[in-house]
């Protein structure tokens, strides 16, 4: 605990010394990211694997790329993002300058889950370093081969004094939760990120809680279904359906879920070349913890398998399953899935599976796939979530253009391009008036004149 106290009062001095707040520092360590994205990928695929069987392109694309993309747009905008942003101004004030400038918080921290645990640590740190910060970044404890390979080179390539990185679990987060920040950034699940806005509270840190939920696959009667099955299923086995963004489950017609079902049954098979439990193309759950929590979904629902279903404790492995037969109150619908699991459950139409997902907390993504472009114009209008993506899965990660993060329980503040700036930025007004002119204020001070106020 005092050792926490200390790197967090050494960053606080770091940050005083106005080192961060430069440009060149900013550009310097953003490069110095780049470097080790581009020279580590080898080595952070590996730990990838060691973790979570994660194949070697989702290493690159999900992990390596993105936070690559975070950085090429943070080098291209950094100027325009640093910049003095002119303000409008009224008759009162047209001679004097006013404009909103961002400044870095100071020191921030930095909490990352294990499922994805280089994208959604080295992410936010780009917004970090771009607005200025001094930062510490706390991987998770459970994708352990990451957390090391992270601990033991980051900082050979960044700079020591202004970031650093914290490893362990519960009680070194929570010993270090009681050190006050200037902001909290947290990637995880919706419960421990209540904990985490408490602990923010008794220092007033502002936070951005990147939380999870279940997120809805809507479809209707006017999709494609083998394209939909394609891209549904691709985005729930990707990180074997251990992906915030996941499509949770399924609303479709009864007219479409037989076909439906096949359709993805299809797509498994194509993904997979037909054994899921062989190919290279599909990881496994990250711990014995998690897949025993699967494993008592698969006991315990009342569902029917209509696909898959079969689990080896030893790899840890669960293979894509399809759940059709599921009631609301089962308990595949009680909390977010995190695995390779898809309950499917049957609406009359649309406008009951808009009440359906209004009636739960509001999810990260809703999904919709429907060539229908008035149903798009409804969804849009009577839910809300952190992102809608219509007749995809994932792309909206894609673009930095785009904000990421969750409302409600999903979430609180996004992260990605500017929008990471922002979080870990102060938006100052300045106002400046010139000590001239003293005649133009006269009628603003006592002794008042009523008839200066036009009615
Ligand atoms: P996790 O167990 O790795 O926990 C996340 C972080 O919180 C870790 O660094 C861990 O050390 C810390 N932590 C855990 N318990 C704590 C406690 N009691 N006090 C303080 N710190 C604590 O990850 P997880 O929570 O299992 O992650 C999975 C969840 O994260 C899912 O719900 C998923 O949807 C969500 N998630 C969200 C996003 C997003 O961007 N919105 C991305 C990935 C994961």
């Amino acid at each position: 605990m005092a050792a926490y106290n200390k790197v967090v009062s050494d960053l606080h001095a770091s940050f005083a010394t106005g080192k961060t707040k430069t440009k060149e520092w900013r550009m310097a360590q953003l490069l110095a990211l780049l470097n080790f994205i581009e020279k580590e990928s080898d080595g952070i695929a590996e730990a990838l694997a060691k973790d979570l069987s994660k194949p070697f392109l989702e290493s690159i694309v999900f992990e390596c790329d993105t936070v690559r993309n975070e950085i090429v747009e943070a080098l291209d905008k950094l100027d325009e993002w640093m910049g003095k942003k002119k303000a409008e101004k009224n008759l009162l004030t047209l001679l004097d300058s006013a404009f909103v400038m961002s400044e870095p918080l100071g020191v921030v921290l930095i909490i990352g889950a294990w499922n994805y645990p280089f994208q959604l640590t080295l992410g936010p740190l780009v917004g970090a370093i771009a607005a200025g910060n001094c930062a510490i970044v706390k991987p998770s404890e459970i994708s352990i081969s990451s957390s090391q390979f992270m601990e033991k080179k980051l900082l050979e390539y960044l700079d020591p004094e202004c970031i650093k990185i914290i490893t362990g679990g519960v009680p070194e987060t929570t010993s270090l939760l009681t050190n006050r920040f200037d902001h909290i950034f947290y990637t995880g699940s919706t419960a421990v990120g209540k904990i985490i806005y408490k602990a923010a509270a008794e220092h007033l840190t502002p936070v951005t809680l990147e939380l999870g939920g279940k997120s809805p696959a809507i479809i209707d009667n006017t999709s494609d279904l083998a394209i939909v099955a394609r891209r549904m299923m691709w985005g729930k086995l990707c990180n074997s359906g251990q992906t915030c963004i996941s499509p949770d489950y399924v609303l479709c017609t009864k007219e479409n879920l037989n076909f439906l079902i096949e359709e993805c049954k299809s797509a498994i098979y194509e993904f997979h070349n037909g054994d899921s439990k062989r190919t290279p193309h599909f990881s496994r759950i990250i711990n014995k913890h998690h897949f025993q929590r699967l494993k008592q979904m698969l006991d315990k629902t009342e569902g029917t398998v209509a696909y898959g279903g079969t689990i080896d404790e030893d790899s840890l492995y669960i293979s894509p399953t399809l759940l059709v037969n599921v009631k609301e109150s089962d308990c595949v619908m009680q909390e977010e899935i995190f695995g390779p699991i898809m309950p499917f459950l049957t609406v009359s139409d649309m406008d009951e599976a808009i009440e359906f997902v209004n009636k739960r907390p509001k999810p990260l993504v809703i999904y919709l796939f429907t060539k229908d472009n008035q149903l798009i114009k409804q969804v849009s209008r009577e839910t809300l979530s952190g992102a809608m993506v219509t007749n995809d899965v994932f792309m909206n990660m894609s673009l930095t253009s785009l904000p990421f993060g969750g409302v409600g329980d999903s979430g609180i503040g996004s992260s990605h391009g500017i929008y990471a700036f922002q979080a870990f930025s102060h938006m100052r007004a300045h106002f400046v008036k010139k000590q001239n002119m003293e005649f133009m204020n006269q009628f603003r001070y006592p002794p008042y004149n009523d008839k200066n106020l036009k009615i």
